[in-house]
């Protein structure tokens, strides 16, 4: 496609996520007027940092792990972003989820730009000790580039609370003065915020009822499918089944449980391990591909990326998708769920509620005053309520999917503060 501003929209392969998030932002700064430099500025993160961490092993061994962090665009303020743990890292997917970063930041109106890290490695196969020089290791490497007023990391993918205080700990002793501020998802007694742990599955929650209300579906009895059972699946999962919904499928990596009746929850709560795993425990399970496929209300991809594909959007059966994951629809499955009618509520927007209490939690970090749990409750809800809005009445007036608009709220604050700055 040929833009206003005469500069071609690069090709895309499906299942590219850089790419693919390239795209749609180059279709959003056409439809908001802006010349092709501003797109050259954003398609790529401003910096990349590649390191290499030796870690000592339980057998004795060396292990050089390679990790990355990426810097988007600090336009608007510093960037902001998790670390992954994850065996299938890659470069091109630590820019993308970098970008998508910085779009959560404009979209929930924070004042950040977006980051994000990664380590190729595989937390399930690690010893706690492992995983600890790993982190600290991590820490180390990066310790120039990251920074409470620089680029502030959090947990993602395989990465949890104890990893951040670890993590903290190592940036804390580097600096000689302790810089809570530092990295955010921390445990409560390190600083953390109320809300934190369970703030994705929030967000998303907030998101699954406005959408609701758009299409006139009662939460009460509403048949929801939830991909993934991490962090944002499992709490999800929980708050779907406290709000009267009926969750009839849940799954991890290895498969999927599937019941019309719906499952019992609390009981496969009780039984996950660390990573979300749960499903090694039951015999009739079906694939993470015949879940996506089965019938329901409301699908919430929860777990990696490019999950419904242009293989599979036909087949979706829900009214209502909402991605809890990074990058979980491609672009042409965007374009098939639009033409069927499915309202889908995008990533950058769905679980941007992990991102807004992070904020939270790093102003109450940099005042040393914390909220209670109500108070960041309270907050979280005006601003996902509002940027829900917002998004919607873009797609609506613009006439443009849910996706394209939610780029288009969310690139406007980094394209204007690029331009102030004499950027661009
Ligand atoms: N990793 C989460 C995300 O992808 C949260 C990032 C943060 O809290 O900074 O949105």
């Amino acid at each position: 496609m040929v833009a206003n501003n005469g500069s071609e929209n690069p090709k895309v392969e499906d299942n590219d996520v850089l790419a693919s998030t390239q795209s749609v932002i180059h279709e959003a700064l056409d439809k908001l007027g802006y010349p092709n430099e501003v797109y050259e500025l954003l398609k790529e993160p401003m910096r990349l940092f590649t390191v290499r961490i030796p870690v000592k092993m339980d057998d004795g061994s060396t292990k050089i792990f390679t990790g990355y962090r990426a810097q988007h665009n600090d336009a608007v303020g510093p960037t902001k972003g998790g670390v992954r743990f994850h065996p299938d890292v890659t470069e091109k997917e630590v820019k993308a989820l970098s970008i998508w970063m910085s779009l959560k930041a404009g979209i929930v109106d924070l004042p950040y730009g977006g980051g994000k890290g990664g380590i190729i490695c595989d937390p399930r196969e690690m010893s706690f000790n492992e995983l600890e020089a790993l982190s600290r290791g991590y820490v180390r490497a990066i310790s120039q580039i990251v920074g409470p007023t620089k680029d502030i990391p959090a947990p993602d993918v395989f990465t949890n609370s104890q990893i951040m205080a670890w993590m903290m700990d190592e940036y804390s002793r580097i600096r000689e003065f302790d810089s809570p501020g530092f990295i955010t998802g921390k445990p409560l007694v390190l600083g953390g915020s109320h809300g934190r742990d369970a703030a994705t599955a929030t967000g998303v929650t907030i998101m699954i009822r406005e959408a609701a209300k758009k299409r006139g579906i009662d939460l009460k009895g509403a048949r929801v499918i939830v991909q993934g059972f991490g962090n944002a699946g499992s709490y999800l999962s929980k708050f779907m089944h406290d709000a009267g919904a009926k969750v009839v499928g849940i799954s991890d990596a290895y498969g999927a449980l599937y019941d019309p009746e719906g499952l019992d929850i609390d009981y496969l709560l009780d039984r996950r391990d660390s990573f979300g795993t749960v499903t090694k425990l039951f015999k009739n399970t079906i694939t993470n591909k015949e879940l996506l496929e089965s019938d329901c209300d409301i699908l919430v991809p929860a777990a990696i990326e490019n999950q419904i594909t242009h293989e599979n959007a036909d087949k979706i059966k829900a009214e209502i998708v909402v991605e809890a994951a990074n990058g979980p629809t491609t672009l042409e499955a965007t374009k098939i769920l639009t033409e069927r009618g499915i309202l889908l509520v995008p990533d950058v927007l769905a679980s941007a509620g992990g991102v807004t209490v992070s904020y939270f939690e790093w102003v109450q970090n940099n005042q040393g005053f914390y909220w209670s749990e109500e108070e960041v409750a309270e907050r979280l809800e005006k601003v996902l309520v509002k940027a829900f809005d917002n998004v919607y009445t873009t797609a609506e007036s613009r006439k443009v999917n849910m996706r394209l608009a939610a780029y288009m709220v969310g690139v406007r604050k980094m394209a204007e503060a690029s331009r102030f700055r004499g950027w661009i």
